[in-house]
């Protein structure tokens, strides 16, 4: 197959005076008072309930950029029906015309909406215009552009065949509906998971974050401009468990498609356990559900490598990157040059709106992740087995703003040693540099989770034996590089244990899953 050779969408800079940075302040300008009104997409519909909740901005919570719908139980049934009628249709057309759909939609993305996605994530998410850049208008190009060569991967994947036998596999979409539940945290994972289970000819419905609905609203013109047709990802906000449950019912419920927490996730299986003999066919479950992400160095590191690793690796979009860095293990020998330059590269950080592209740091995404973060960091002031030596503060009175806080804990079993808190808190246990095998096996039995991690050594065979002990605590390992960041077609993304299912994003591996192979035999 001839496709067009996918290439990751260049950063730019966002220098001051630059024509993007106008433009995207231009944009947020503009989205700032839009007051816009998000209805549900089904079918050709789009539909106003009238019952609604705002969208507001997590660095300035008072104030309402929009509004959007809240389904009702009948309008998961509608989303449902108007999915399966659009089916044949959609699962008929030669696969290059899904797939052309998807390359218009990421150079849509990569001209005339950058601006207005960039603009959305930051007012919606609060991401500064760097981690925009790089989510919003990068990653999620990257998705669509590799996503297609990978579709040409799997279906030229065909089995020997002799003279006189043809053997052949299909690649038939799913026998049904896949269900897309997304997180707020990525742009692109919002788009990435209704869009790679609709290249592979499926029909989605698809429930945004209710703290991504602003940007979310940005992919749905997208897609629409780009030709996605009606019927094929269907949009529905509102009650999550709502809509699950109304889903999970459904002869016709095929596959999940997840990005969100371990113990939603772990409610879906059991959901749809319950629910199997409901099903034509076992429906496909994908997730990717967090972690407890780690960085340890060897007495042998480069402590300005480490200092950055952590400083970059917990604390970029405040840490809420299910891959963020937020448990580090650092020998005593380097700990006091660490703790230096890591305070200097902390309090370097400036916080506020994102509307201010000098602050790396801005809000987090909601009072509930605001009280929660808050309350770890006053049991850490009051605990005698820790200590803040950097951060600490915050205050909602206008946005939700907590500081970048280092937390170094005597006890390796500290609560935020386990807990996943998804925020910008890091915690550092500080080891004997004799007991570098022991802490190997502390690291891998400390969480649950196995997404990411990072080992930072200028030795060669400590770098070995990391790698090694480490085998199954992370689904995306790096070597003196922060544990954060994945490119698409460069590092495929995911984790196992609490992690997911690890059908990594970014790679064939995941497209695979949202195909069922038909093989045929023919003898002449
Ligand atoms: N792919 C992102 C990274 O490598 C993280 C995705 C997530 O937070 O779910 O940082």
């Amino acid at each position: 197959f001839h496709v067009p050779k996918a290439v990751n969408e260049p950063v730019k800079s966002y220098k001051p005076g630059s024509p993007e940075k106008d433009s995207v302040l231009a944009a947020y300008k503009a989205m700032w008072d839009s007051k816009i009104e998000v209805p549900l997409y089904i079918g050709s519909d789009e539909i106003k309930t009238g019952n609604t909740k705002n969208i507001t901005a997590p660095h300035d919570h008072k104030h309402v950029v929009g509004t959007y719908h809240l389904a009702e139980k009948k309008h998961i049934d509608q989303a449902i029906e108007n999915a399966l009628a659009s089916k044949d249709a959609w699962a008929n057309l030669p696969w290059e015309q899904r797939a052309a759909i998807f390359l218009k939609a990421a150079e849509l993305i990569a001209g005339p909406y950058r601006a207005r996605i960039n603009a959305a994530t930051m007012i919606g998410q609060s991401k500064n215009i760097f981690q925009a850049e790089i989510d919003a208008a990068c990653e999620l190009i990257d998705f669509l552009r590799f996503n297609v060569e990978f579709m040409t991967q799997i279906y030229g994947d065909q089995p020997k065949s002799t003279s006189d036998m043809w053997n052949r596999v299909e690649y038939r979409p799913l026998e049904g509906f896949v269900y897309a539940i997304t997180p707020f945290n990525f742009t692109a994972i919002a788009a990435n998971l209704p869009a790679s289970a609709a290249m592979m000819g499926n029909v989605v419905v698809w429930k945004p974050s209710d703290s991504q609905v602003f940007s979310a609203k940005v992919i749905i013109d997208v897609f629409k401009e780009a030709g996605v047709p009606d019927g094929v990802i269907n949009v529905v906000f509102g009650d999550a468990a709502m809509i699950s449950n109304t889903i999970f019912e459904h002869a016709d419920f095929a596959g999940i498609h997840f990005t969100g927490s371990t113990h939603v996730f772990q409610d879906i299986w059991k959901t749809i356990g319950n629910n199997i003999l409901k099903y034509k066919t076992y429906p496909r479950i994908v997730g990717e559900t967090g972690g407890k992400d780690f960085i340890v160095a060897h007495p042998s590191a480069n402590v300005k490598q480490v200092a950055t690793g952590i400083a970059r690796g917990a604390f970029e979009f405040q840490g809420q990157k299910c891959s963020a860095a937020s448990r580090a293990y650092i020998p005593q020998s380097l700990w006091p040059a660490v703790k230096e330059q890591l305070i200097t590269d902390v309090k370097s950080m400036k916080m506020g709106s994102p509307e201010d592209f000098g602050n790396f740091i801005t809000a987090v995404i909601h009072e509930g992740s605001f009280d929660k973060l808050a309350s770890y960091i006053d049991q850490a002031k009051n605990d005698a087995d820790a200590e803040i030596i950097v951060g600490g503060n915050y205050d909602k009175s206008v946005g939700y703003f907590i500081e970048p806080t280092v937390i170094v804990t005597t006890n390796p079993k500290y609560k935020t040693m386990e807990t996943e808190l998804f925020g910008p808190v890091m915690t550092i246990f500080v080891y004997e540099d004799a007991k570098w095998a022991e802490t190997l096996k502390l690291v891998d039995e400390t969480s649950p989770y196995a997404l990411t991690g990072a080992v930072f050594s200028q030795d060669r065979y400590a770098i070995a034996e990391a790698t090694e002990a480490l085998k199954n605590a992370a689904g995306n390992f790096y070597i003196n590089d922060k544990p954060t960041g994945a490119v698409v077609g460069m590092q495929p993304f995911g984790g196992a244990r609490a992690s997911g299912t690890n059908d990594k994003a970014g790679s064939a591996m995941n497209l695979l899953r949202w195909a069922s192979a038909r093989t045929i035999k023919e003898t002449f």
